[in-house]
């Protein structure tokens, strides 16, 4: 096996599922190992996001985008976050997750996701999949999909709010290519079938199992291979 799990808890069934961000990630390519979302839809890693100064800046992030909101559609009504948790069904594989903040004016809703950092081309297919999943889910059309950004790094005022538009652009966004990415992985990961690892630095720099993977990225292996030819 190429990860030794004999550390980690396996999940109860209910429990099985694949972060919505996991997922955008991996059709935008920015983490591209099967092994290692597989993995993390059958089993807890254990680990524990604690990381007080990205509390504090989403926390910033989050009470701009609130106001921006309320100045921005009059009379807009906020879901309480806690009671709409959005499930879908890609295949046999479930995906979980919930934006920021969900919004109605009249009868559409409003997404948005507040980043704390700089921005990343996963971010819109992140809220472009809560967007459709709430669309199921809500039984309501979509008037607004948003991300915000505030970047500590800058200072602590600065604000960014980037408009991905509405019903029309989810279908840009989920192309029917980035819909097959998906409906690929959702598949190997219920496979039943060990998926391959694709070890890298960028993949296995904050993979939860790199620890326990026999196929860790290791850079000086990568370095010897590419020079292996070489002779002076
Ligand atoms: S350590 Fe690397 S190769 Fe192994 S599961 Fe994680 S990302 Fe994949």
């Amino acid at each position: 096996m190429t990860i030794n799990l004999e550390s980690f808890k396996k999940k109860n069934a209910r429990n099985f599922c694949l972060g919505v961000s996991a997922a955008a990630k991996y059709v935008a390519a920015e983490h591209t190992c099967k092994l290692s979302l597989q993995t993390r839809y059958f089993y807890n890693s254990g680990k524990i996001f604690d990381n007080p100064s990205w509390n504090i800046s989403h926390g910033i992030c989050l009470n701009k985008s609130i106001k921006y909101l309320e100045d921005t559609f009059e009379g807009i009504f906020l879901y309480d976050r806690e009671s709409v948790k959005l499930k879908l069904k890609v295949g046999e594989c479930w995906l979980f997750g919930t934006p920021d903040v969900i919004g109605r004016v009249g009868n559409k809703l409003i997404i948005l996701d507040a980043k704390s950092g700089a921005s990343k081309f996963f971010h819109r297919h992140q809220v472009a999949l809560y967007a459709a999943m709430a669309e199921l889910q809500l039984g309501l059309e979509i008037g607004g999909m948003y991300l915000t950004y505030h970047n500590p790094d800058v200072d602590d005022h600065n604000f960014n709010v980037v408009d991905l538009g509405s019903q029309d652009q989810i279908q840009e966004i989920w192309n029917i290519d980035a819909k097959r990415d998906l409906m690929k992985l959702a598949n190997i990961i219920t496979s039943g079938k060990p998926a391959k690892p694709s070890p890298n630095e960028n993949n296995c720099h904050y993979c939860d199992w790199k620890y326990k993977c026999q196929a860790v990225f290791n850079e000086s292996e990568h370095a010897l291979s590419l020079f292996a030819d070489v002779k002076v």
